[in-house]
């Protein structure tokens, strides 16, 4: 028998669900890519994808690419062969983009963080005091790790770098977040970041944005490549040039109707106090689950700092049985499907994603769903999910204001 007839829910850390909205936007005939609505419609973009990043003074270069060529652009287009790139690890991500720096030539050393915590700033301090020849030309961050769910404090990062005085450029990867959690551009000091389309923009993968401040603009290395290149593809009038070729025309039509629901319809503020409050139902949930754990069976949170668990995924360390199993078992019995452990957290962890198009049923939902997973696997848990709805219940507007809004009050109609 299998319980998995209805709607499937997708609870990896991207690509995330996509509205049904977003979809339907996509459901067209192929637009006139030289003028007419497409090209009228794609100037629009540029002002939102800067509101959602808080970017008034940077500018967006958006590429036909994925997290990974975002990653490669920003690399492209500041640094040189041989430049020294100062990586701060606290998972996987940053690594990656390390490695991707060094494969384009550059110097990478890495700043790893202990296990389940976040980087340290006091350790980026240092390490940029000691540089004093300046050789350090970036700081590679990633504010979310998808793979160990920690979140890192951007902010703070600018302050260890302002008070060592160093003039190094200061790189974010916002792939996991951008839209779900607070990330000021301007106001924290981040020279470029790099985000994708399928997490907290819930729009197909396939679009790469990437931010740069004036500093980084005036940064030109002999990495550059033309399809990379920056230049021409921050200005909305260049439509050909700014896409390097042939415009991601279905991909826009999706980001436009997904930045409508993000920064119109809702607001960005408003989304990111939602992803609070959905990601602080998971964590009661986690916390219950946790409790009856033992060193053999159970599960619990791989991030041991409470401050730095992220708003947008959730990584569970497990013992006593095999994460993989149960969650195919999740997705083939129940139409669940959760995300694996990843890099060294393989065959050790589960993943709760909590980001994007995402409301208190698809939450519950999930967490609901994951219970009945782990009970099946034998996992000795209480249940989480009184906690979980505790937590959004004390979120909504009180009993009063509810109802308030829920029965509008009677008007006579004409004739009564
Ligand atoms: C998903 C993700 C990436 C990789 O993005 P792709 O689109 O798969 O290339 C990089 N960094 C972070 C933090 C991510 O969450």
């Amino acid at each position: 028998m299998s319980l998995s007839f209805g709607r499937d829910i997708l609870s990896i850390p991207g690509p995330s669900v996509m509205p049904d909205r977003v979809l339907a936007a996509m459901h067209r005939a192929a637009p006139n890519i030289y003028e007419g609505p497409l090209v009228d419609m794609v100037a629009g973009l540029t002002p939102d994808l800067k509101t959602v990043a808080g970017a008034a003074a940077g500018d967006v270069a958006i590429y036909v690419s994925n997290g990974h060529g975002a990653w490669e652009a920003a690399l492209a287009n500041t640094l040189s062969r041989g430049d020294r790139v100062l990586v701060l690890e606290s998972g996987r991500f940053a690594a990656g983009w390390g490695q991707m720096a060094e494969m384009l030539g550059c110097e990478v050393e890495i700043i790893e963080a202990p296990d389940g915590r976040p980087v340290d700033p006091d350790a980026l301090e240092a390490r940029l005091r000691a540089d004093r020849g300046h050789e350090i030309k970036a700081v590679l961050v990633v504010q979310v790790d998808t793979a160990s769910s920690v979140l890192n404090d951007v902010p703070a990062m600018r302050a260890a770098i302002d008070a060592a005085g160093h003039p190094a450029l200061f790189m974010v990867d916002c792939i996991a977040c951008l839209g779900s959690i607070p990330f000021e551009f301007d106001a924290w000091g981040v020279d470029v970041m790099v985000a994708a389309s399928q997490k907290g923009l819930m729009t197909p993968p396939g679009l790469g944005f990437v931010y740069a401040s004036a500093k980084a603009r005036a940064h030109r290395g002999d990495l550059i490549t033309q399809y990379w290149n920056w230049d021409l593809r921050f200005d909305p009038e260049m439509f050909y040039q700014r896409f390097c070729g042939t415009a991601p025309t279905h991909h826009l039509f999706g980001l436009r109707e997904a930045l409508t629901m993000l920064v119109v319809e809702e607001g960005v503020e408003a989304a990111w106090a939602r992803h609070r409050v959905l990601a602080a139902a998971v964590r009661a949930c986690v916390a219950v689950w946790e409790t009856a754990a033992s060193p053999e069976t159970g599960v619990g949170f791989h991030v041991g700092v409470p401050a730095a668990r992220s708003d947008v995924v959730t990584t569970l360390r497990v013992a006593g049985f095999d994460p993989d199993a149960m969650r195919g078992f999740a997705e083939s019995q129940m139409g669940l499907t959760l995300g694996a452990g990843i890099g060294r957290f393989q065959g050790r962890a589960f993943r709760i994603a909590h980001m994007g198009h995402l409301n208190p049923p698809m939450i519950l939902g999930a967490l609901g769903t994951a219970e009945a997973a782990l009970r099946a696997f034998g996992v000795p848990i209480e249940s989480g999910l009184g906690a979980a709805a505790e937590v959004i219940s004390r979120a909504l507007p009180t009993a009063a204001g509810r109802s308030a809004h829920a029965i509008p009050p009677r008007v006579a109609a004409a004739g009564e």
